[in-house]
């Protein structure tokens, strides 16, 4: 099924808007674009409830920017010094960083 484009998406030159919204959504899914778009990572132990702010330079420096940054990417290369694997991430921004109830 094609996507439509609501008429309120065009401007009045005729450009989507939306393929210009497009364009400005971030992809987050390495390690040096979380570095270049102010993203922090937590890691937080699902066992013991351990957080802990992921040094993301010292990632980077360790396992290059172009690696994955996803759950999938990180999780495997992590473990808790309780010594569980089960960790989750928390993705932030300097804005959110430290609020919730981590
Ligand atoms: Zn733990």
């Amino acid at each position: 099924m094609a996507a439509t484009v609501p008429q309120s998406a065009l401007d009045v030159m005729g450009i989507c808007s939306l393929f210009v919204l497009m364009n400005r959504i971030l992809s987050l899914t390495t390690i040096g674009a979380l570095i270049d778009n102010a993203h922090n990572l937590r890691a937080y132990c699902n066992s013991c409830r351990h957080c802990v702010k992921l040094d993301l330079e010292a990632l980077a420096a360790r396992l290059g920017r172009d690696h994955g940054s996803m759950h999938v990417d990180l999780v495997p290369k992590l473990k808790c010094e309780c010594g569980s694997k089960d960790i989750a991430l928390i993705l932030s921004t300097e804005a959110t960083e430290g609020r919730g109830h981590v």
